[in-house]
Protein backbone atom coordinates (compact mmCIF):
# COMPACT_ATOMS: atom_id res chain seq x y z
CA UNK A 1 0.00 0.00 0.00
CA UNK A 2 1.15 3.53 -0.51
CA UNK A 3 -0.05 6.75 1.10
CA UNK A 4 -0.25 9.75 -0.69
CA UNK A 5 -0.66 13.13 1.10
CA UNK A 6 -3.00 15.69 -0.79
CA UNK A 7 -5.29 14.84 -3.41
CA UNK A 8 -4.55 17.71 -5.68
CA UNK A 9 -3.63 17.47 -9.42
CA UNK A 10 -0.52 15.32 -8.29
CA UNK A 11 -1.91 13.53 -5.76
CA UNK A 12 -4.88 12.35 -7.80
CA UNK A 13 -2.77 11.34 -10.96
CA UNK A 14 -0.11 9.61 -8.48
CA UNK A 15 -2.87 7.80 -6.86
CA UNK A 16 -4.58 6.48 -10.15
CA UNK A 17 -1.11 5.37 -11.97
CA UNK A 18 -0.35 3.17 -8.52
CA UNK A 19 -3.86 1.92 -8.35
CA UNK A 20 -3.34 1.23 -12.56
CA UNK A 21 -0.70 -0.94 -11.50
CA UNK A 22 -2.34 -3.08 -9.19
CA UNK A 23 -0.97 -1.27 -5.67
CA UNK A 24 -3.59 0.03 -3.15
CA UNK A 25 -3.50 3.43 -2.38
CA UNK A 26 -4.57 6.06 0.76
CA UNK A 27 -4.77 10.02 -0.27
CA UNK A 28 -4.81 12.08 2.80
CA UNK A 29 -6.75 15.20 1.38
CA UNK A 30 -7.34 18.26 4.09
CA UNK A 31 -10.31 19.44 2.39
CA UNK A 32 -13.25 20.64 3.40
CA UNK A 33 -11.85 19.88 7.53
CA UNK A 34 -9.24 22.09 6.53
CA UNK A 35 -9.47 24.67 3.73
CA UNK A 36 -6.95 26.62 1.89
CA UNK A 37 -6.70 30.10 0.91
CA UNK A 38 -7.99 29.62 -2.80
CA UNK A 39 -9.43 25.91 -2.75
CA UNK A 40 -12.86 26.16 -2.63
CA UNK A 41 -15.22 23.12 -2.64
CA UNK A 42 -14.06 19.69 -1.68
CA UNK A 43 -13.44 18.17 -4.60
CA UNK A 44 -10.31 16.26 -5.94
CA UNK A 45 -7.90 18.11 -8.09
CA UNK A 46 -9.94 21.12 -8.04
CA UNK A 47 -8.22 24.08 -10.43
CA UNK A 48 -7.72 26.83 -8.02
CA UNK A 49 -7.01 29.68 -11.02
CA UNK A 50 -7.87 29.36 -14.84
CA UNK A 51 -9.57 26.61 -16.32
CA UNK A 52 -6.68 26.51 -18.87
CA UNK A 53 -4.25 23.59 -18.99
CA UNK A 54 -2.32 26.02 -22.09
CA UNK A 55 -1.05 24.90 -25.84
CA UNK A 56 -2.67 21.66 -26.96
CA UNK A 57 -0.29 21.06 -30.46
CA UNK A 58 3.14 19.27 -30.10
CA UNK A 59 4.85 22.51 -31.68
CA UNK A 60 4.44 23.93 -28.06
CA UNK A 61 5.84 22.25 -24.99
CA UNK A 62 3.18 21.78 -22.52
CA UNK A 63 1.34 20.09 -25.99
CA UNK A 64 4.40 17.55 -25.87
CA UNK A 65 3.98 16.97 -22.12
CA UNK A 66 0.43 16.24 -22.44
CA UNK A 67 0.51 14.42 -25.39
CA UNK A 68 2.85 11.96 -23.43
CA UNK A 69 1.13 12.25 -20.40
CA UNK A 70 -2.14 10.64 -22.81
CA UNK A 71 0.20 7.86 -23.42
CA UNK A 72 1.07 6.99 -20.21
CA UNK A 73 -2.33 6.97 -19.50
CA UNK A 74 -2.75 10.21 -17.47
CA UNK A 75 -6.32 10.30 -15.43
CA UNK A 76 -5.75 13.77 -15.95
CA UNK A 77 -5.35 14.11 -18.98
CA UNK A 78 -8.35 12.02 -20.07
CA UNK A 79 -10.67 13.85 -17.90
CA UNK A 80 -9.33 17.37 -18.99
CA UNK A 81 -10.22 16.01 -22.87
CA UNK A 82 -13.45 14.94 -21.66
CA UNK A 83 -14.94 18.03 -20.45
CA UNK A 84 -13.08 20.21 -22.87
CA UNK A 85 -14.49 23.70 -23.31
CA UNK A 86 -13.64 25.64 -26.37
CA UNK A 87 -10.34 27.50 -26.50
CA UNK A 88 -8.45 27.74 -29.52
CA UNK A 89 -5.70 25.47 -29.83
CA UNK A 90 -5.57 25.12 -25.98
CA UNK A 91 -7.27 22.70 -23.73
CA UNK A 92 -9.45 24.43 -21.09
CA UNK A 93 -11.91 22.63 -19.16
CA UNK A 94 -15.40 22.76 -17.45
CA UNK A 95 -13.57 23.22 -14.21
CA UNK A 96 -16.66 21.77 -12.31
CA UNK A 97 -17.21 18.89 -14.22
CA UNK A 98 -13.37 18.29 -14.29
CA UNK A 99 -12.78 17.78 -10.60
CA UNK A 100 -16.21 16.10 -10.04
CA UNK A 101 -15.38 13.58 -12.59
CA UNK A 102 -11.46 13.07 -11.02
CA UNK A 103 -13.36 12.67 -7.46
CA UNK A 104 -15.78 10.29 -8.75
CA UNK A 105 -13.01 8.05 -10.75
CA UNK A 106 -10.83 7.81 -7.44
CA UNK A 107 -14.09 7.04 -5.29
CA UNK A 108 -15.07 4.19 -7.45
CA UNK A 109 -11.62 2.75 -7.92
CA UNK A 110 -11.52 -0.08 -5.83
CA UNK A 111 -7.40 0.30 -4.77
CA UNK A 112 -7.88 3.96 -3.61
CA UNK A 113 -9.76 4.97 -0.38
CA UNK A 114 -9.67 9.10 0.53
CA UNK A 115 -9.13 10.15 4.11
CA UNK A 116 -10.45 13.24 4.98
CA UNK A 117 -7.65 14.82 7.61
CA UNK A 118 -4.87 17.39 7.81
CA UNK A 119 -2.20 15.23 8.30
CA UNK A 120 -0.08 18.13 10.27
CA UNK A 121 3.41 15.81 10.22
CA UNK A 122 5.97 13.88 7.87
CA UNK A 123 4.44 10.59 9.17
CA UNK A 124 7.23 8.65 10.59
CA UNK A 125 5.32 5.39 10.86
CA UNK A 126 7.09 2.61 8.72
CA UNK A 127 3.63 1.62 7.98
CA UNK A 128 2.96 5.07 5.74
CA UNK A 129 5.60 4.24 3.49
CA UNK A 130 6.31 4.51 0.37
CA UNK A 131 4.62 8.13 1.20
CA UNK A 132 4.17 10.94 -1.48
CA UNK A 133 4.29 13.99 -0.61
CA UNK A 134 1.68 16.72 -2.81
CA UNK A 135 0.24 19.00 -0.82
CA UNK A 136 0.98 21.65 -3.26
CA UNK A 137 1.99 25.60 -3.10
CA UNK A 138 -0.58 25.94 -0.35
CA UNK A 139 0.79 22.97 2.11
CA UNK A 140 -0.85 23.73 5.71
CA UNK A 141 1.44 25.45 8.33
CA UNK A 142 2.06 22.72 10.47
CA UNK A 143 3.29 20.16 7.91
CA UNK A 144 5.28 22.36 6.40
CA UNK A 145 7.13 23.25 9.62
CA UNK A 146 7.78 19.50 9.60
CA UNK A 147 9.00 19.37 6.03
CA UNK A 148 11.73 22.24 6.84
CA UNK A 149 12.76 20.30 10.17
CA UNK A 150 13.16 17.07 7.98
CA UNK A 151 14.72 18.51 4.45
CA UNK A 152 16.49 21.76 6.58
CA UNK A 153 14.81 25.34 6.43
CA UNK A 154 16.99 26.39 4.11
CA UNK A 155 15.76 24.18 1.85
CA UNK A 156 12.21 25.02 1.90
CA UNK A 157 10.37 27.87 0.26
CA UNK A 158 7.02 29.79 0.73
CA UNK A 159 7.26 32.68 -1.77
CA UNK A 160 7.73 33.19 -5.43
CA UNK A 161 8.97 36.62 -6.99
CA UNK A 162 8.80 35.62 -10.50
CA UNK A 163 10.30 38.19 -13.84
CA UNK A 164 8.50 37.47 -17.35
CA UNK A 165 11.19 35.14 -19.88
CA UNK A 166 11.25 35.99 -23.48
CA UNK A 167 12.02 33.81 -26.15
CA UNK A 168 15.66 34.70 -27.28
CA UNK A 169 14.26 34.41 -30.78
CA UNK A 170 11.89 37.09 -30.88
CA UNK A 171 13.98 39.99 -29.01
CA UNK A 172 14.93 42.40 -31.36
CA UNK A 173 19.00 42.55 -31.46
CA UNK A 174 19.37 45.29 -33.46
CA UNK A 175 17.96 47.35 -30.84
CA UNK A 176 19.66 45.80 -27.08
CA UNK A 177 23.61 45.96 -26.63
CA UNK A 178 25.21 43.16 -24.65
CA UNK A 179 27.53 44.32 -21.93
CA UNK A 180 28.09 43.62 -17.56
CA UNK A 181 27.23 46.21 -15.42
CA UNK A 182 30.92 47.49 -15.05
CA UNK A 183 32.48 45.28 -17.65
CA UNK A 184 32.33 42.78 -14.89
CA UNK A 185 31.70 39.64 -17.32
CA UNK A 186 32.14 35.89 -16.51
CA UNK A 187 32.22 35.23 -20.22
CA UNK A 188 35.40 33.79 -22.11
CA UNK A 189 36.40 35.84 -24.85
CA UNK A 190 34.65 34.39 -27.78
CA UNK A 191 33.92 36.92 -30.41
CA UNK A 192 30.35 38.15 -30.35
CA UNK A 193 28.33 38.32 -33.61
CA UNK A 194 25.85 41.19 -34.23
CA UNK A 195 23.16 38.22 -33.55
CA UNK A 196 24.18 38.42 -30.08
CA UNK A 197 23.21 42.57 -30.19
CA UNK A 198 25.41 45.54 -30.54
CA UNK A 199 29.12 44.46 -29.07
CA UNK A 200 29.42 46.54 -25.88
CA UNK A 201 31.82 44.55 -25.08
CA UNK A 202 32.08 41.34 -23.18
CA UNK A 203 29.23 41.07 -21.31
CA UNK A 204 26.89 38.53 -19.62
CA UNK A 205 23.64 40.38 -20.28
CA UNK A 206 21.37 42.02 -23.02
CA UNK A 207 20.48 45.64 -22.27
CA UNK A 208 17.42 47.45 -23.61
CA UNK A 209 18.36 51.00 -23.74
CA UNK A 210 15.55 53.83 -23.08
CA UNK A 211 15.85 57.34 -23.73
CA UNK A 212 14.23 59.85 -21.53
CA UNK A 213 10.55 59.89 -23.62
CA UNK A 214 10.75 55.66 -24.32
CA UNK A 215 11.13 55.55 -20.41
CA UNK A 216 8.05 57.88 -19.36
CA UNK A 217 5.74 56.11 -21.74
CA UNK A 218 7.22 52.61 -20.32
CA UNK A 219 6.30 54.09 -16.63
CA UNK A 220 3.20 56.45 -17.49
CA UNK A 221 1.49 52.70 -18.96
CA UNK A 222 3.26 50.38 -16.44
CA UNK A 223 1.04 52.79 -13.50
CA UNK A 224 -2.13 52.70 -14.75
CA UNK A 225 -1.89 48.80 -16.31
CA UNK A 226 -4.42 46.34 -14.47
CA UNK A 227 -3.13 43.95 -11.54
CA UNK A 228 -4.18 40.30 -11.29
CA UNK A 229 -6.65 39.49 -8.98
CA UNK A 230 -4.73 39.53 -5.34
CA UNK A 231 -5.76 36.73 -2.95
CA UNK A 232 -6.13 37.31 0.58
CA UNK A 233 -3.07 35.61 1.49
CA UNK A 234 -1.17 37.55 -0.87
CA UNK A 235 -2.23 41.07 0.58
CA UNK A 236 0.39 40.51 3.14
CA UNK A 237 3.51 42.97 2.65
CA UNK A 238 5.90 42.24 -0.40
CA UNK A 239 9.86 41.89 1.11
CA UNK A 240 11.56 44.72 -0.11
CA UNK A 241 13.63 42.62 -1.82
CA UNK A 242 11.48 41.69 -4.33
CA UNK A 243 8.97 44.72 -4.99
CA UNK A 244 6.44 44.01 -8.45
CA UNK A 245 7.66 46.77 -10.67
CA UNK A 246 4.27 47.98 -10.56
CA UNK A 247 4.44 48.75 -6.57
CA UNK A 248 8.34 50.34 -7.04
CA UNK A 249 6.40 52.50 -9.93
CA UNK A 250 4.08 54.26 -7.82
CA UNK A 251 6.61 55.18 -5.02
CA UNK A 252 7.78 58.20 -7.74
CA UNK A 253 8.01 58.19 -11.55
CA UNK A 254 12.04 57.63 -10.82
CA UNK A 255 12.67 54.40 -8.59
CA UNK A 256 12.46 52.38 -11.21
CA UNK A 257 15.52 53.97 -12.45
CA UNK A 258 16.98 53.78 -9.46
CA UNK A 259 16.09 50.25 -9.05
CA UNK A 260 16.38 47.47 -11.85
CA UNK A 261 15.92 50.29 -14.46
CA UNK A 262 19.64 51.46 -13.58
CA UNK A 263 21.97 52.55 -16.07
CA UNK A 264 24.47 52.90 -14.07
CA UNK A 265 28.00 50.98 -15.60
CA UNK A 266 26.75 50.65 -18.69
CA UNK A 267 27.45 52.11 -21.79
CA UNK A 268 25.22 52.30 -24.82
CA UNK A 269 28.00 51.30 -27.75
CA UNK A 270 25.65 53.18 -30.30
CA UNK A 271 25.40 56.60 -28.03
CA UNK A 272 29.10 56.56 -26.70
CA UNK A 273 26.96 56.92 -23.20
CA UNK A 274 24.98 55.66 -20.84
CA UNK A 275 21.24 55.09 -21.60
CA UNK A 276 18.64 56.96 -19.59
CA UNK A 277 17.63 53.74 -18.34
CA UNK A 278 18.02 49.99 -18.93
CA UNK A 279 16.37 46.63 -18.59
CA UNK A 280 18.50 44.02 -18.38
CA UNK A 281 17.80 40.46 -19.69
CA UNK A 282 19.79 37.67 -18.14
CA UNK A 283 20.33 34.36 -20.35
CA UNK A 284 18.09 31.89 -18.22
CA UNK A 285 18.69 28.28 -20.06
CA UNK A 286 22.04 26.53 -20.91
CA UNK A 287 20.92 26.74 -24.77
CA UNK A 288 20.38 30.59 -24.81
CA UNK A 289 17.07 30.23 -26.38
CA UNK A 290 15.29 32.58 -22.70
CA UNK A 291 15.97 35.43 -21.83
CA UNK A 292 14.89 36.87 -18.10
CA UNK A 293 13.94 40.40 -17.34
CA UNK A 294 15.98 41.16 -14.50
CA UNK A 295 14.60 42.27 -11.20
CA UNK A 296 11.04 42.44 -13.28
CA UNK A 297 8.58 40.42 -10.84
CA UNK A 298 4.73 41.63 -11.27
CA UNK A 299 1.53 41.19 -10.64
CA UNK A 300 -0.06 42.60 -13.76
CA UNK A 301 -2.48 40.54 -15.81
CA UNK A 302 -0.76 38.86 -18.67
CA UNK A 303 -2.29 40.44 -21.19
CA UNK A 304 -1.28 43.35 -19.70
CA UNK A 305 2.62 42.53 -19.43
CA UNK A 306 2.44 41.74 -22.79
CA UNK A 307 1.08 45.29 -24.10
CA UNK A 308 3.60 47.06 -21.29
CA UNK A 309 6.40 45.65 -22.39
CA UNK A 310 6.49 45.67 -25.44
CA UNK A 311 7.05 49.37 -24.81
CA UNK A 312 10.68 48.19 -23.78
CA UNK A 313 13.00 49.06 -26.82
CA UNK A 314 13.86 45.41 -28.60
CA UNK A 315 10.54 43.95 -26.85
CA UNK A 316 8.29 44.97 -28.91
CA UNK A 317 7.67 41.61 -30.53
CA UNK A 318 8.79 39.25 -27.70
CA UNK A 319 6.88 36.15 -27.54
CA UNK A 320 6.39 35.58 -23.51
CA UNK A 321 7.83 32.13 -22.42
CA UNK A 322 6.67 32.57 -19.01
CA UNK A 323 4.77 35.90 -17.87
CA UNK A 324 6.15 37.34 -13.77
CA UNK A 325 4.16 36.67 -10.92
CA UNK A 326 4.07 36.70 -6.91
CA UNK A 327 2.59 34.35 -5.34
CA UNK A 328 2.60 32.51 -2.27
CA UNK A 329 3.91 29.11 -3.15
CA UNK A 330 5.41 26.31 -1.02
CA UNK A 331 8.67 24.29 -2.55
CA UNK A 332 11.29 22.85 -1.76
CA UNK A 333 14.74 23.22 -3.45
CA UNK A 334 14.44 20.57 -5.81
CA UNK A 335 18.20 19.75 -7.03
CA UNK A 336 19.06 19.66 -3.35
CA UNK A 337 16.73 16.95 -1.71
CA UNK A 338 15.10 14.94 -5.31
CA UNK A 339 16.30 12.04 -7.51
CA UNK A 340 14.88 12.25 -11.17
CA UNK A 341 12.73 9.14 -9.88
CA UNK A 342 11.08 12.15 -7.55
CA UNK A 343 12.41 10.07 -4.91
CA UNK A 344 13.77 11.80 -2.23
CA UNK A 345 18.00 11.47 -1.93
CA UNK A 346 17.64 10.75 1.95
CA UNK A 347 14.79 8.18 1.60
CA UNK A 348 14.12 5.67 -1.03
CA UNK A 349 10.59 5.43 0.17
CA UNK A 350 9.89 9.16 0.32
CA UNK A 351 8.47 11.09 -2.42
CA UNK A 352 7.41 14.97 -3.34
CA UNK A 353 5.36 15.58 -6.28
CA UNK A 354 3.22 18.04 -7.69
CA UNK A 355 3.87 21.86 -6.87
CA UNK A 356 5.52 21.58 -3.86
CA UNK A 357 8.64 19.31 -5.33
CA UNK A 358 9.20 22.43 -7.47
CA UNK A 359 7.73 22.18 -10.82
CA UNK A 360 5.07 24.94 -11.82
CA UNK A 361 1.41 24.72 -13.27
CA UNK A 362 -1.34 22.22 -13.56
CA UNK A 363 0.12 20.06 -16.05
CA UNK A 364 3.40 19.62 -15.21
CA UNK A 365 1.94 19.00 -11.00
CA UNK A 366 0.29 16.11 -13.13
CA UNK A 367 2.69 14.92 -14.71
CA UNK A 368 5.27 14.46 -11.86
CA UNK A 369 2.46 12.97 -9.99
CA UNK A 370 1.95 10.21 -12.25
CA UNK A 371 5.66 9.47 -12.20
CA UNK A 372 6.28 9.77 -8.44
CA UNK A 373 3.05 7.23 -8.56
CA UNK A 374 4.15 4.80 -10.98
CA UNK A 375 7.76 4.64 -8.82
CA UNK A 376 6.07 4.20 -5.48
CA UNK A 377 4.16 1.27 -7.01
CA UNK A 378 7.65 0.14 -8.77
CA UNK A 379 8.72 -0.42 -4.73
CA UNK A 380 5.85 -2.15 -3.49
CA UNK A 381 5.80 -4.42 -6.74
CA UNK A 382 9.73 -4.89 -6.26
CA UNK A 383 10.83 -3.48 -9.07
CA UNK A 384 13.02 -0.57 -10.00
CA UNK A 385 11.90 2.91 -10.42
CA UNK A 386 12.54 4.27 -13.67
CA UNK A 387 11.91 7.52 -15.58
CA UNK A 388 11.37 8.41 -19.23
CA UNK A 389 14.29 9.46 -21.58
CA UNK A 390 15.70 13.57 -20.71
CA UNK A 391 14.71 13.79 -24.59
CA UNK A 392 10.65 13.75 -23.81
CA UNK A 393 9.57 16.15 -21.90
CA UNK A 394 8.27 14.31 -18.93
CA UNK A 395 11.76 13.00 -18.47
CA UNK A 396 13.23 16.68 -18.74
CA UNK A 397 11.38 17.49 -16.14
CA UNK A 398 11.98 15.65 -13.87
CA UNK A 399 16.05 15.95 -14.96
CA UNK A 400 15.39 19.93 -14.26
CA UNK A 401 13.89 19.51 -10.75
CA UNK A 402 16.74 17.15 -9.82
CA UNK A 403 19.76 18.50 -11.84
CA UNK A 404 19.38 22.32 -12.00
CA UNK A 405 21.42 24.68 -9.96
CA UNK A 406 20.55 24.58 -6.52
CA UNK A 407 21.96 27.92 -5.89
CA UNK A 408 19.17 30.09 -7.77
CA UNK A 409 16.31 27.47 -7.85
CA UNK A 410 13.22 28.46 -9.34
CA UNK A 411 10.03 25.77 -10.25
CA UNK A 412 9.69 25.39 -13.85
CA UNK A 413 7.18 25.03 -16.68
CA UNK A 414 7.67 22.70 -19.39
CA UNK A 415 9.42 24.68 -21.86
CA UNK A 416 11.86 23.51 -24.96
CA UNK A 417 14.63 24.93 -23.54
CA UNK A 418 14.75 22.13 -20.69
CA UNK A 419 14.26 19.78 -23.48
CA UNK A 420 18.06 18.22 -25.04
CA UNK A 421 17.69 20.02 -28.18
CA UNK A 422 17.83 18.52 -31.68
CA UNK A 423 20.76 19.13 -33.71
CA UNK A 424 20.70 18.92 -37.26
CA UNK A 425 23.99 18.65 -39.23
CA UNK A 426 25.33 22.04 -39.28
CA UNK A 427 24.11 22.83 -35.27
CA UNK A 428 26.14 19.51 -34.69
CA UNK A 429 29.22 20.32 -36.41
CA UNK A 430 29.15 23.96 -34.39
CA UNK A 431 28.49 21.57 -31.07
CA UNK A 432 31.60 19.08 -32.12
CA UNK A 433 33.46 22.49 -32.74
CA UNK A 434 34.06 21.38 -36.41
CA UNK A 435 32.77 24.46 -37.98
CA UNK A 436 32.01 28.02 -36.35
CA UNK A 437 28.82 29.27 -35.77
CA UNK A 438 27.26 31.27 -38.61
CA UNK A 439 25.39 34.12 -37.57
CA UNK A 440 21.55 33.94 -37.17
CA UNK A 441 19.05 35.03 -39.92
CA UNK A 442 17.24 38.44 -39.14
CA UNK A 443 14.93 38.02 -36.27
CA UNK A 444 11.35 38.34 -37.66
CA UNK A 445 11.10 36.95 -40.87
CA UNK A 446 8.91 34.17 -42.02
CA UNK A 447 12.03 31.75 -42.82
CA UNK A 448 13.12 31.82 -39.62
CA UNK A 449 9.67 31.51 -37.97
CA UNK A 450 9.16 28.08 -39.93
CA UNK A 451 12.18 27.01 -39.07
CA UNK A 452 11.96 26.98 -35.17
CA UNK A 453 8.26 25.69 -35.64
CA UNK A 454 10.16 22.73 -37.76
CA UNK A 455 12.98 22.33 -34.53
CA UNK A 456 10.18 22.00 -32.18
CA UNK A 457 8.07 19.27 -33.74
CA UNK A 458 11.42 17.56 -34.71
CA UNK A 459 11.82 17.66 -30.76
CA UNK A 460 8.49 16.70 -30.17
CA UNK A 461 8.16 13.77 -32.89
CA UNK A 462 11.58 12.38 -31.18
CA UNK A 463 10.40 12.79 -28.00
CA UNK A 464 7.28 10.69 -28.79
CA UNK A 465 9.20 8.07 -30.50
CA UNK A 466 11.34 7.75 -27.36
CA UNK A 467 8.58 7.62 -25.08
CA UNK A 468 6.91 4.63 -26.88
CA UNK A 469 10.69 2.57 -26.79
CA UNK A 470 10.54 3.25 -22.91
CA UNK A 471 7.49 1.95 -22.54
CA UNK A 472 7.79 -1.06 -24.30
CA UNK A 473 4.46 -3.38 -24.15
CA UNK A 474 4.23 -3.91 -20.62
CA UNK A 475 4.95 -0.40 -18.90
CA UNK A 476 1.24 0.85 -20.62
CA UNK A 477 -0.86 1.20 -17.93
CA UNK A 478 -4.39 0.30 -19.09
CA UNK A 479 -7.55 -0.08 -17.31
CA UNK A 480 -7.36 -1.71 -13.58
CA UNK A 481 -8.01 -5.93 -13.85
CA UNK A 482 -8.48 -6.59 -10.61
CA UNK A 483 -5.47 -8.22 -9.17
CA UNK A 484 -3.84 -5.82 -6.29
CA UNK A 485 -0.26 -5.85 -5.01
CA UNK A 486 0.78 -5.04 -1.66
C1 LIG B 1 -3.17 31.15 -6.23
C2 LIG B 1 -2.60 30.18 -7.22
C3 LIG B 1 -3.03 30.25 -8.54
C4 LIG B 1 -2.51 29.35 -9.48
N1 LIG B 1 -2.96 29.42 -10.77
C5 LIG B 1 -2.52 28.54 -11.69
C6 LIG B 1 -3.03 28.59 -13.03
O1 LIG B 1 -3.87 29.40 -13.36
N2 LIG B 1 -2.55 27.71 -13.92
C7 LIG B 1 -1.62 26.77 -13.59
O2 LIG B 1 -1.23 25.96 -14.45
N3 LIG B 1 -1.12 26.71 -12.33
C8 LIG B 1 -1.54 27.57 -11.36
N4 LIG B 1 -1.05 27.53 -10.08
C9 LIG B 1 0.08 26.63 -9.76
C10 LIG B 1 -0.24 25.12 -9.59
O3 LIG B 1 -0.28 24.55 -10.84
C11 LIG B 1 -1.48 24.77 -8.86
O4 LIG B 1 -1.36 25.25 -7.57
C12 LIG B 1 -1.74 23.24 -8.83
O5 LIG B 1 -2.98 23.02 -8.23
C13 LIG B 1 -0.67 22.44 -8.11
O6 LIG B 1 -1.04 21.08 -8.03
P1 LIG B 1 -0.66 20.23 -6.73
O7 LIG B 1 -1.28 18.90 -6.87
O8 LIG B 1 0.79 20.30 -6.51
O9 LIG B 1 -1.33 21.05 -5.52
P2 LIG B 1 -2.88 21.24 -5.20
O10 LIG B 1 -3.70 21.08 -6.41
O11 LIG B 1 -2.98 22.51 -4.43
O12 LIG B 1 -3.19 20.01 -4.23
C14 LIG B 1 -2.63 19.92 -2.94
C15 LIG B 1 -3.68 19.35 -2.01
O13 LIG B 1 -3.08 19.09 -0.75
C16 LIG B 1 -4.00 19.43 0.27
N5 LIG B 1 -3.22 19.65 1.50
C17 LIG B 1 -2.40 20.69 1.82
N6 LIG B 1 -1.83 20.48 3.02
C18 LIG B 1 -2.30 19.29 3.49
C19 LIG B 1 -2.07 18.54 4.68
N7 LIG B 1 -1.25 18.95 5.65
N8 LIG B 1 -2.72 17.35 4.82
C20 LIG B 1 -3.58 16.89 3.87
N9 LIG B 1 -3.83 17.57 2.73
C21 LIG B 1 -3.19 18.75 2.54
C22 LIG B 1 -4.73 20.64 -0.27
O14 LIG B 1 -5.99 20.79 0.33
C23 LIG B 1 -4.83 20.32 -1.75
O15 LIG B 1 -6.03 19.69 -2.09
C24 LIG B 1 -1.54 28.38 -9.11
C25 LIG B 1 -1.11 28.34 -7.78
C26 LIG B 1 -1.64 29.22 -6.84
C27 LIG B 1 -1.17 29.14 -5.42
Amino acid sequence: MIHILGGGLAGSEAAWQAASLGVRVVIHEMRPVRPTPVHKTDRLAELVCSNSFRGDKIDNAVGLLKEEMRRLGSLVMRTADEHRVPAGVALAVDRERFSQAITDAIRLHPLISVAREEVARVPTDASMFPLIIATGPLTSDSLSADIAALIGGEQLYFYDAISPIVLAETIDMTKVFRASRWDRSVRGSAPLTPACGVDGGQGDYLNCPLTREEYDRFYDALTVAESATVHDFDKVKFFEGCLPIEVMAHRGRDTLRFGPMKPVGLVDPRAGRPPYAAVQLRQDDLAGDHFSLVGFQTQLKWGEQARVLALIPGLEGAEFVRFGMVHRNTYINGPTVLRETWQTKARDDLFFAGQISGVEGYVESAASGLIAGRNAAALVRGEEPRVPPRTTAIGALAYYVSHADPRNYQPTNITFGIVAPVLDSARAAVSDGRTAPEPDPKPFDNARGKKRRDRKLAISERALRALDDWMGADLKVGPYTGKAVG
